[in-house]
């Protein structure tokens, strides 16, 4: 439940409220809205003006209260990850849910966090103006989040992207789903989600040679309600495979 709520106008602002006990912040609400057994005193980040996409020299900058419909609109983001988004959830979640609050409280089916994964991409947290990678941030997720705030989603826009993935029905959320980047460097980054709490990497290198037994070994043990690990191992290669059949088809220098 909810017992007081805050709606700030600067950064400052919010970052001093946040430092308050048992208050969070609080973007789409849509998880925040079903917590209804503890009591919290919420700070709202609607007008800190963190809702604009940036782009300056190949950096792509996210801003943390960005609703996920915004970014499947969004043109000049990549055509494959704004598939993945569409992934996510249903329109009208999509409508209500940030970026920021998806990437704390999200799972290993999330296909944007395995595509975010797969970029490279990292947080930069308030106060500190820190910069943690995404791989690191998932795995200390609750020690980092203590009185920080996500204020943007930076990546470096690779030459391709690619996503693919397997659910149940088209716009489910994934039981396997593959996210694959490659920079101008030759640097290769794949991602495999649909299991466990979080997605995982699985290479990131300029050698593709065996990403798709990497992506068959990474899911060996990937089994649960919704699919068993032979399955999911059985498609994480092959989806690894169309990943990288795709990033060797894409003419370069676009
Ligand atoms: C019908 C329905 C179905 C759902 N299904 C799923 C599902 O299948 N899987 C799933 O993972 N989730 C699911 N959710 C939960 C929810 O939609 C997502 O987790 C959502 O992306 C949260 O985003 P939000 O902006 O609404 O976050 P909020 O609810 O506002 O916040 C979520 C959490 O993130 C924190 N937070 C938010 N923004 C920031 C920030 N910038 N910096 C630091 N902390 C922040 C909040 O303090 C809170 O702890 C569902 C929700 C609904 C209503």
């Amino acid at each position: 439940m909810i017992m007081k709520y805050a709606r700030p106008t600067s950064l400052s602002e919010a970052l001093l409220l946040l430092r308050e006990p048992d208050t969070i912040p609080i973007a789409g609400g849509t998880c925040i809205s079903r917590e209804i057994n503890s009591h919290i005193s919420v700070v709202d980040l609607q007008d800190l003006d963190l809702n604009e996409i940036h782009f300056e020299k190949q950096k792509i900058q996210i801003g943390a209260t960005c609703k996920l419909q915004y970014l499947v609109l969004h043109k000049f983001l990549p055509e494959f990850f704004r598939k993945a988004v569409h992934y996510e959830f249903p329109l009208n979640i999509r409508n209500s849910a940030s970026i920021g609050g998806l990437i704390v409280k999200c799972d290993g089916r999330s296909s944007i966090v395995t595509s975010l994964l797969a970029l490279d991409a990292n947080l930069v947290l308030e106060p500190d103006h820190d910069q943690v990678p995404i791989s690191d941030f998932l795995i200390k997720r609750p020690a980092i989040l203590k009185n920080h705030l996500i204020v943007s989603i930076n990546v470096s826009a690779p030459q391709v992207f690619y996503f693919e993935h397997i659910a149940r029905t088209p716009l489910d959320r994934p039981i396997v789903c593959a996210a694959i980047s490659q920079w101008k460097t030759g640097r290769t980054r794949l991602a495999l989600g649909g299991y466990g709490s979080q997605p995982v990497l699985v290479c990131d290198g300029e050698n593709s040679e065996n990403m798709q037994l990497a992506a068959r070994s990474a899911f060996s043990l990937a089994n649960d309600a919704w699919a068993s690990s032979e399955y999911r191992s059985e498609m994480a290669e092959i989806l690894a495979g169309r990943c990288i059949d795709n990033i060797q088809e894409t003419p370069k220098g676009q």
